[in-house]
């Protein structure tokens, strides 16, 4: 017989940080599965699903800030690409993803949410192991905006480790599928926290720098700008910073970046939806440059969030009226 949390002793919760927690707890926020929207608690799926079974999913994430999503356009692009590719069929187009989008901030009435859209492989109804005969399974949610960097250290700057641990190759897994195929990430996130490091960065195969868990990476020497080329997610916070650069006469160039090549660099910072354009200060204990986050870093996150409002590249959730 099991127990619910509500009854069970508070020290057999299990210890996270330095905290009991209720394994079973969930962002506040809105789901939307199967033709339901539902709080975050109750959006569940199969075990038989082989985005589960076998990480055979594509998805997609945006960020709501301020009530507004950020670059909508380009990450719907990004997720109905990944679907082509799979060969995964939902019964929504664009503009019916979105308003599924719209609906789940507007319900959650989060103005800064992470919001995913996401397509598993679904289960087969007869147990098949052909994946031409599993029903895709359509899902999205909004969930509280949540960053790879917290507020300290986007002042002060992320520690960094350069794991040995190699991205999964393009030949393997194209890139630009954003993917679940996770396992090389976060053994480098293990192997950074093993060196007192605070994220990761990972190779490509090569021995180049390639991305880290959740974000893309550039390095500025000289005052130009070169970000890894081959075999990592081709970032909408990547792009959105060439496109600063091309507005700010920056060069930015996507070309091969050695590990020698970051460490000898003037500035340094990452990039992702989860948190945009995000300092890094140190690598393997020894200090870029000054060890101080840099003038265009500093530039290029503040031109990035002051598009936040620009309606050409933001566009306004569609709250309830007076919501
Ligand atoms: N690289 C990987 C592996 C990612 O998962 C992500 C985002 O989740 C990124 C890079 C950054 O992409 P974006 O800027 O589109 O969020």
């Amino acid at each position: 017989m099991s127990r619910t949390m509500a009854t069970q002793d508070k020290k057999q919760l299990p210890v996270v940080g330095d905290r009991h927690v209720d394994p079973h707890s969930y962002p506040e926020g809105v789901a939307f599965l199967d033709g339901q929207y539902l709080p975050m608690s109750q959006a569940k799926i199969s075990v038989l699903d082989w985005g589960f079974l076998h990480s055979d999913a594509t998805y997609d994430t945006v960020h709501v800030w301020n009530g507004r999503f950020f670059r909508l356009d380009l990450h719907l692009g990004r997720f109905f690409g990944g679907l082509e590719k799979l060969r995964m069929t939902i019964p929504f187009d664009r503009d019916g993803v979105a308003e599924i989008l719209h609906n789940c901030v507007a319900l959650s009435g989060h103005r800064a949410a992470y919001v995913e859209m996401l397509c598993t492989r679904g289960a087969s109804p007869t147990f098949s192991r052909d994946p031409r005969q599993a029903v895709n399974r359509f899902m999205a949610f909004a969930v509280p905006f949540g960053s790879v960097a917290n507020a300290e250290q986007l002042q002060r700057g992320l520690r960094v480790a350069i794991s040995d641990k190699v991205r999964i190759p393009p030949a393997s897994i194209d890139p630009a599928i954003k993917n679940y195929h996770w396992l090389d990430l976060v053994r480098g996130l293990y192997d950074a926290y093993d060196r007192g490091a605070e994220t990761a960065l990972i190779l490509d195969f090569n021995g180049n720098v390639a991305e880290g868990p959740g974000f893309n990476v550039f390095c500025v020497w000289d005052g130009k700008l070169s970000t890894p080329s081959i075999g990592v997610l081709p970032g909408i916070t990547r792009r959105t910073v060439f496109d600063l650069c091309a507005e700010e006469g920056l060069a930015a160039t996507a070309t091969d970046v050695s590990v020698a090549a970051l460490r000898e660099a003037d500035e340094v910072f990452i990039t992702s939806t989860a948190g945009g354009i995000m300092p890094v200060t140190e690598i393997d204990g020894v200090r870029i440059a000054d060890g101080k986050v840099g003038p265009i870093t500093s530039r290029l996150m503040a031109r990035y969030w002051q598009k936040h409002d620009d309606p050409a590249w933001s566009s306004p959730v569609n709250y309830p009226e007076g919501g």
